[in-house]
């Protein structure tokens, strides 16, 4: 049946299939909450959107998703630039490593910024917000496994640069994020997070992906960040 020439053949399967997988992630989620004598509703799921076919975005749209992830600004812009002014609530959260060039359109664009991770990149996204845009709150990415091919500040820097981006250069900080290396157990990571997120005063801890969503949820997460846990396979990316 799928190789019917009627579009709308072609994507109402997909619709309920995105459908099925955004409800089975929530059950997941609440499950994990529940376990942990968390309020599931504490939690809040960020559909990781990049590298996906806009008739998959659409699906997960079409079945109430509201906050979407992407990690890199020029692809955001091309999924996100008309759909903004198409849907009520929408929720976008840059997720991915931020160039200095890149910081005027990201703040245009994303509601969240998750990756601050260095002094220079701070000041610019301040400066940005003042002079407009949508941001209205940041995270700050640390490097837990202290990874040197990975983006984020390292655990042993991050108080000082927590208070150098909220109390120096005014930034709303309200939390943390971490990709945990892909080798090692996550919840150590997530512990970690969590308390440097607690000693520091922040309230929101962005961590757990498809793989272990579940984990992070258990040892606090707000916001978990699945793609292809929902969408499937990311497909191939351009070249440049
Ligand atoms: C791609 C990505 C995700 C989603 O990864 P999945 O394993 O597909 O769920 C989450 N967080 C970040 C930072 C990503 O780049």
């Amino acid at each position: 049946m799928l190789q019917d020439s009627g579009s709308r053949v072609m994507t109402e399967p997909i619709e309920r299939q995105i459908g099925q997988n955004l409800a089975r992630v929530r059950a997941a989620i609440a499950a994990a909450a529940a376990v942990a004598g968390r309020d599931p509703a504490a939690v809040s799921l960020i559909a990781v959107s990049k590298a996906q076919p806009m008739e998959k975005i659409d699906a997960a749209l079409a079945a109430g998703q509201r906050v979407f992830g992407e990690n890199r600004v020029q692809e955001a812009v091309e999924h996100w630039r008309d759909r903004r002014s198409m849907e009520d609530g929408l929720e976008l959260h840059l997720i991915g490593p931020l160039q200095t060039n890149k910081v005027k359109d990201a703040v245009a664009l994303f509601d969240v910024i998750q990756t601050i991770d260095r002094r220079k990149l701070a000041e610019k996204v301040a400066t940005a917000m003042a002079s407009g845009g949508r941001t209205k709150v940041c995270f700050i990415e640390v490097n837990t496994g202290e990874e040197p091919q990975k983006a984020g500040v390292l655990p042993a820097e991050a108080d000082a640069f927590i208070a150098t981006c909220r109390d120096e250069l005014g930034l709303p900080v309200v939390g943390l994020m971490c990709i945990p290396p892909a080798d090692e157990e996550p919840a150590l990571h997530f512990a970690l997070l969590h308390e440097m997120a607690r000693r520091n005063g922040l309230t929101e801890l962005s961590m757990g992906m498809t793989s272990d969503y579940e984990t992070a949820v258990e040892l606090g997460a707000t916001y978990v960040r699945v793609g292809t846990g929902i969408f499937g396979e990311r497909l191939p990316r351009r070249v440049g």
